[in-house]
């Protein structure tokens, strides 16, 4: 189960920039690496995360044929166990140069490898080096033409990551969701008695327990890790939890949860359950919790709990209820409400389903082409309109700079006195919402100001 995660290698001459790719790959993502249990922080070998999907990536040293004393031929075993225990493989060419013969002889190896091959064109740090794939030096280029990157600058990678993931998923092995491999860690909040416990036991009841340390887990005594159709959850230590966890222990009683422990349990946690009793008003303090979500960038489902408690539902009974919810938790308008009833099980087990979702919304992720064209769409529809100050803004650049939780970088050609307006900021979240999934997730947008006059828009 914890072992599905296809292996890529990374090859090439001395270099080219083999291991700046590497550290790009995995530092693009660094705030997953950190977090993301099941990383393997070895020099040579790490994970990289691409859209949700985990790759692991494989660092070796250079093939090059003529330099051969003892330590480069050892280089080059371990390289040619690299390839062969890799699933696909990145076979990094300098481009800046043309293709030399050692590039050349890898190549035909490649070529009769029977591997999925990934050719990246580095150090393509400007448009004319980017263009050079076309010239006649590569004409006998027995493999696709590289894709460019700049390993320096962090252009293309994307790319490279986005062709990786079709070819593995052509291939039979495609990129292994993190789910899969790493704990979602998933806190359940609410008041006491809104069900907290009543539905744990629900999701939890005949599942297997896994107690066994999990690497990089930050597992504490009271949270619970179960596989559930082969995704791990970490429920995390709430008041719920640990009613949960001692019942089934030592039968000791609830405890309640302070403002400290919230906020900490907050930031443990990927994924809220935000629990609250459809019977019973909204509290001051699910509404202070709800901004604290929003704020922390905590994905949550709103259950809407003892359903069963509704008389004489009508079909239209959801939508009203949802309305009212919704009325009262503004700070929470991207979440989803599911109704339960924790004692009867109903709907109870598609918490699973949503918890899957709003988990791999933390992920969706736009390549620079994407934000790219996305903007341009956004500014079509409205000007950019202004915030204080008297200067019109203009965007200059826009893109998606985090991912887990999203988080978008805006620079604007303002200085600190003007601003954009906030109206605007909700409005590109808005149409984000409309044309990806962020279900459940909430979004950052930052604004930069500068006084860069090139604007691309
Ligand atoms: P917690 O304090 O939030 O963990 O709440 P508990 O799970 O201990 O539940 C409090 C009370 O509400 C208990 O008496 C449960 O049996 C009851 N309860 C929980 N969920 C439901 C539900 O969906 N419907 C009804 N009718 N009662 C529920």
């Amino acid at each position: 189960m914890f072992n599905n995660i296809p292996r890529i290698a990374i090859i090439g001459r001395a270099n080219v920039g083999k291991s700046s790719l590497f550290n790009r790959m995995i530092e693009e993502q660094k705030s997953l690496v950190s977090d993301v249990p099941g990383t393997t922080r070895d020099r040579f070998e790490a994970d990289c995360i691409w859209r949700g999907q985990v790759m692991r990536l494989i660092d070796t040293g250079g093939l090059d044929a003529n330099r051969l004393n003892e330590i480069e031929k050892n280089i080059i075993e371990q390289a040619e166990i690299a390839i062969k225990e890799a699933d696909a493989i990145f076979f990094v060419v300098d481009l800046t140069a043309p293709p030399s013969p050692d590039d050349l002889s890898i190549a035909q190896k490649m070529k009769s490898l029977k591997k999925p091959v990934i050719v990246i064109g580095n150090k393509a740090d400007t448009h004319t080096i980017r263009a050079i794939v076309h010239d006649a030096q590569w004409k006998a280029w027995p493999l696709k033409l590289p894709l460019p990157v700049s390993a320096k600058q962090g252009v293309g990678v994307g790319d490279v990551l986005e062709e990786a993931t079709a070819i593995l998923e052509k291939a039979g092995i495609p990129p292994a969701p993190i789910a899969t491999v790493s704990p979602m860690r998933v806190a359940v909040f609410g008041e006491p008695n809104v069900g907290k416990s009543t539905l744990l036991n629900a999701l939890l009841g005949e599942k297997r327990f896994i107690t066994a340390n999990m690497p990089h887990t930050t597992r504490q005594p009271n949270d619970v890790t179960v596989e559930h159709e082969g995704h791990i959850y970490q429920f995390i230590d709430t008041a719920g939890v640990r009613k949960h966890a001692s019942m089934m222990r030592s039968g000791t009683h609830l405890e309640k949860i302070g403002v400290d422990k919230t906020l900490d349990v907050v930031k443990r946690s990927d994924v809220a359950l935000f629990v609250i009793d459809i019977t019973r008003g909204i509290t001051a303090q699910d509404r202070h919790l709800a901004g604290v979500l929003a704020e922390e960038g905590i994905s949550t489902i709103i259950v809407a709990n003892k359903w069963d408690l509704i008389p004489k539902k009508t079909p239209t009974s959801i939508n009203d209820q949802e309305k009212i919810i919704r009325g009262f938790l503004p700070q929470l308008k991207h979440a989803p409400v599911l109704f339960t009833s924790a004692l009867t099980g109903q709907r109870a087990k598609d918490v699973y389903k949503l918890v899957n979702l709003v988990f791999a919304t933390r992920f969706t992720q736009l390549s620079d082409e994407e934000a790219k064209s996305f903007i341009s769409r956004a500014i079509a529809r409205h000007k950019p309109s202004r915030g204080k100050g008297v200067k019109h803004p203009r965007i200059i650049k826009f893109f998606q700079s985090r991912i887990n939780p999203p988080t978008f970088t805006l620079f604007v050609n303002l200085s600190r006195k003007d601003s954009l307006a906030d109206s605007y900021l909700r409005f590109l979240e808005n149409l984000l919402r409309e044309n990806y999934d962020f279900t459940g997730t909430p979004i950052r947008i930052r604004v930069e100001t500068g006084r860069k006059s090139h604007t691309t828009y």
